[in-house]
């Protein structure tokens, strides 16, 4: 057999949340509902749906390789220019992009535990090192002192780190970064001309911290930062495979001499240009899932559970119990949720929040479990 890198063989698959349909069939159950991979429980725009439908005839053809009008569509949207835009096969195809770009193999990117796996396995897949630092003991944030000591360390050694992923805010914790700590790490660290950093906001249009500055905003202070973004939470694409990034236009250039020409399939495209004109459907989903939040939070309090106040559509709690039983359980009773012990959190588990009758479902299950295992 040929010599394998050891990173390659030391790589650990993403965990995905299981598919319906395959828990229905190993459980013997008809009904299941997935609350684990924070998809949003209302579907997907109507407006995408119909411009998906009116598509149907050109499939045949082979997709807009330059994505033309998503590119204006976001450039109009977000104010931005079109040679700022960078489109990916969901947001992680361009973390593997960006990854591949700047981090030669044996360069190293600079993540926290605890934090969005796919930044790790796609370094991994690169031969690139992934340096990790622990989440601030007292509150599960990521420490971003950590952060500058770590970087302070390796620019005195041989600069190895390129890259720093920061998912603001993080999965699985649901915590949003206070302003003030994330500011004082780009005053410092923007101006490295041998370093990126990237916003990883996929849950952006659910936060609701008063102090929150979006990476948008951020970039008119520091320029070099980039921006992550998705259609696959808030405008229910999940299935369709959409994400962006708001970069300086080198780093877009060369994201365009690397990727797939044809990476964005054509039901992607027209489904995201619509999903950005309907406001009703983001706002709705919003609304639905900020009141659903804080009930369920309110009833993980009163259940005296222990969980981290959510910025996103997803909360994380302590189960104080073995995830793998507390999985089987809610399996059993056809709800599927996410463990995060591969995460370091080896009693907790994440819970995505959906429609009203499933988010019910799910906390009888729990208050029914707190009493059986
Ligand atoms: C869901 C999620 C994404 C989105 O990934 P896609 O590849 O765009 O579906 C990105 N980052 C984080 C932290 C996420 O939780």
């Amino acid at each position: 057999m040929i010599n394998i890198h050891s990173s390659i063989k030391k790589l650990i698959p993403y965990r995905p949340g299981r598919p319906i349909e395959a828990v229905k069939k190993e459980f013997g159950l008809t009904e299941v509902i997935k609350l684990a991979s924070n998809e949003n429980p209302l579907g997907i725009s109507p407006k995408a749906k119909a411009a998906m439908s009116a598509c149907l005839g050109s499939l045949h053809l082979y997709p807009d390789p330059m994505s033309s009008d998503l590119i204006n569509k976001i450039s109009q949207h977000f104010q931005v220019t079109k040679d700022e835009i960078a489109l990916g096969n969901g947001s992680d195809e361009l973390f593997d992009q960006l990854i591949r770009i700047f981090c030669n193999p044996g360069e190293a990117i600079l993540v926290s535990k605890g934090a969005f796996s796919a930044y790790p396995i796609s370094a991994q897949a690169a031969r690139v090192e992934v340096v990790q630092t622990e989440l601030r003991s007292q509150d599960y944030q990521i420490d971003l002192e950590a952060f500058s000591k770590v970087l302070e360390q390796d620019r005195q050694a041989q600069a190895r780190i390129k890259l720093v992923f920061i998912p603001n805010i993080n999965n699985p914790t649901g915590l949003c970064l206070a302003n003030s700590e994330l500011d004082c790490f780009l005053a410092k660290w923007s101006l490295d001309q041998n370093l990126l950093i990237i916003l990883d906001e996929a849950y952006h249009e659910f936060v609701r911290q008063p102090d929150y500055q979006s990476g948008l905003e951020l970039r008119k202070k520091y320029p070099s930062i980039i921006t992550s973004r998705t259609f696959s939470k808030t405008y229910g694409m999940a299935g369709l495979r959409v994400g962006f990034i708001i970069a300086p236009v080198q780093v877009v250039d060369y994201i365009n001499r690397i990727r797939k020409p044809f990476n964005i399939n054509s039901l992607a495209q027209v489904a995201a240009v619509a999903a950005l004109e309907d406001h009703e459907f983001v706002n709705q989903t919003c609304q639905l899932t900020w009141s659903e939040l804080d009930r369920v939070q309110l009833e993980l309090a009163r259940l005296k559970i222990n969980f981290l106040p959510s910025q996103g559509n997803f909360v994380m709690f302590d189960t104080s119990r073995d995830v793998k039983k507390v999985e089987s359980y809610f399996l059993s009773q056809g709800v599927i949720i996410r463990p995060v012990d591969n995460y370091g959190f080896t009693t907790w588990v994440r819970l995505s929040i959906g429609l009203p009758q499933e988010n019910n479902r799910a906390l009888n299950v729990l208050s029914q479990m707190l009493k059986d295992l």
